[in-house]
């Protein structure tokens, strides 16, 4: 697979341009600190022209019939499956996810994309009916406007697409504000949407930073709805402003998921999950183990378990399929991660890992140890998220226990429980406060057919995904059809109507 760094512009109107005196910025591999791409440093400005141009283009991609529009869909999805392995490689050189992830990355986007086509022939409203004779009640969904996607770099193409992809079945026009750090990524996703004839001006991209890019879209009064994806701090202070214009937010945030070990779980099973879910994606995803809750009987010898076979985890070169993790994304994240782990080491017993890698290829990237703390519960590593490859371990008595400390945190997304207990596990359904729970599986792993998000502090109640996400890019309207010929009065004319 060959690969090359390119030098992108912003798209805007159907064109990639390069403002005059535009300031550029780079993106590296966080394996080997190699260029990726080059993009422009987005400006208020930029952001005006990105907004019109959508604002321009919502007519007309508002009245194309939405099966038209899945044709498209259709069409960038076919793209993307036949650009899979390339746009699979560059998520894992921008990102440093190994490649079965980055391929993954890309396959979620295909199945979403796919699965929005189909809702171009769907779309459903209601019919309802009505309290007067000769009267036709029901709902139709319309477009919001203009919307703003603003995205984060540890799902560099699926969560794009999550958020285009709906948002364009539905009738929006959009502009993308991809993650600073995985700019390619985006923008080989957008030129794939304009190479499968998505109209002018219906998909603009802007680059730059958050704090000009970001803030100057939620600003804008023409933009009626953000759809964020990201840390809590920054998702709360888009929020706050956004409901400065009155408009729709939707927000996707952070996680501290646990799996509970019960025990009568099946332990081999439980390893392989919790492997995956903890150090999958170097711990980089909303959705990543960063707790395991083990009742007592089981403790010594999962932990044993788990370290034997970290001792055989390979950390390196995320192209080398035979890698087990691959770098941490960018060097804040190695410095933060660094920074939890030393705190960990105050607060807690450091287990396995703790380390950054050194020497050889590990010196030209961010490569961390696979890290296992045991901790009481309550520490901060044991309720913070980290957002790399560290899990809290915490001892329990019973599942009572067990579900009280899974609960104790600020945050909602997923969670996951290992018996063997039918009962015990629609139980857990009940009792987990999470968004999503899994049974006998790992906390990672959503399909994009259901509805994804999360409670407390993990989001303000809107799912992305599934037929959810068709909710959170339209409007309901409601429609009365009087056929009578004459004024029939609601509530008035009641009796009349008998
Ligand atoms: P982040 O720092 O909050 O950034 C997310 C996006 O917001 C980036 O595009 C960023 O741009 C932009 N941004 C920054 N400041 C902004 C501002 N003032 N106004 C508008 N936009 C602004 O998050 P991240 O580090 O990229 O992602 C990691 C976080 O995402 C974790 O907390 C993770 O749990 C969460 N996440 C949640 C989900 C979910 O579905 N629940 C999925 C994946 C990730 P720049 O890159 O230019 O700063």
């Amino acid at each position: 697979m060959s690969f090359r760094a390119e030098e992108f512009g912003l798209f805007v109107g159907g064109r990639w341009v390069t403002p005059p005196s535009a300031q550029r910025f780079e993106t590296v591999n966080p394996a080997t600190g190699e260029t990726v791409g080059s993009f422009v440093v987005g400006s208020p400005d930029d952001v005006k022209d990105a907004v019109a141009a959508a604002h321009r283009a919502f007519p007309g991609w508002k009245a194309t019939p939405a099966p038209k529009r899945g044709e498209i869909l259709l069409e960038v999805a076919r793209r993307m499956r036949r650009a899979k392995a390339d746009l699979g490689g560059i998520v894992t050189r921008e990102m440093g996810k190994v490649i079965a992830e980055g391929l993954g990355d890309v396959q979620e986007s295909i199945d979403f994309i796919e699965y929005m086509a189909g809702e171009g022939r769907r779309l459903f409203g209601e019919t309802v009916p009505s309290e007067l004779r000769a009267k036709f009640c029901m709902t139709v969904r319309q477009p919001k406007g203009v919307v703003a996607c603003i995205t984060p770099w540890n799902f560099p193409t699926a969560i794009p697409n999550w958020k285009i992809a709906a948002a364009l079945i539905t009738g929006n026009t959009i502009v993308f504000k991809p993650a600073s750090g995985t700019a390619r990524c985006a923008a080989e996703v957008v030129r794939i949407y304009e190479e499968s004839g998505v109209p002018p001006g219906v998909l603009n991209l802007v680059t730059g930073s958050g704090g000009v890019v970001g803030n100057a879209l939620v600003a804008d009064p023409r933009v009626r709805a953000i759809s964020f994806t990201g840390g809590v701090e920054t998702g709360r202070d888009v929020y706050v402003r956004g409901a400065q214009g009155l408009k729709m937010v939707h927000l996707e945030l952070g996680g501290k998921n646990p799996v509970i070990l019960m025990d009568d779980a099946d332990l081999p099973l439980a390893l392989d999950g919790v492997l995956f879910g903890a150090f999958g994606t170097a711990g980089q995803r909303c959705t990543a183990t960063s707790r395991l809750i083990v009742h007592t009987k089981v403790y010594d010898e999962f932990l044993g378990m788990l370290t034997d076979r970290l001792d055989r985890f390979t950390v390196g070169d995320p192209l080398d399929p035979a890698t087990g993790m691959g770098p941490v994304a960018s060097a804040d994240q190695e410095k933060k991660i660094l920074g939890y782990i030393d705190l960990g080491r105050t607060e807690a017993t450091l287990r396995y890992g703790g380390r950054k890698r050194t020497g050889g290829i590990y010196d030209r990237g961010h490569f961390l140890e696979p890290t296992i703390f045991e901790t009481r519960h309550g520490t901060r590593i044991s309720r913070e998220e980290i957002f790399g490859p560290v899990l809290s371990v915490v001892r329990v008595g019973d599942y009572d226990e067990a579900v009280k400390v899974a609960n104790d945190v600020d945050y909602g997304l997923s969670s996951s429980i290992y018996t063997r207990d039918v009962n015990r596990a629609f139980r857990a359904i009940t009792d987990l406060e999470a968004g999503i729970t899994y049974i006998n599986a790992p906390t990672i792993g959503a399909e994009v057919q259901l509805p994804f998000g999360g409670i407390k502090n993990t989001g303000n109640g809107g799912r992305e995904a599934g037929s959810a996400a068709i909710e959170e890019f339209t409007e309901i309207k409601s429609v009365f059809v009087d056929f009578s010929s004459k004024l029939q009065k609601a509530q008035i004319d009641r009796e009349s109507a008998i």
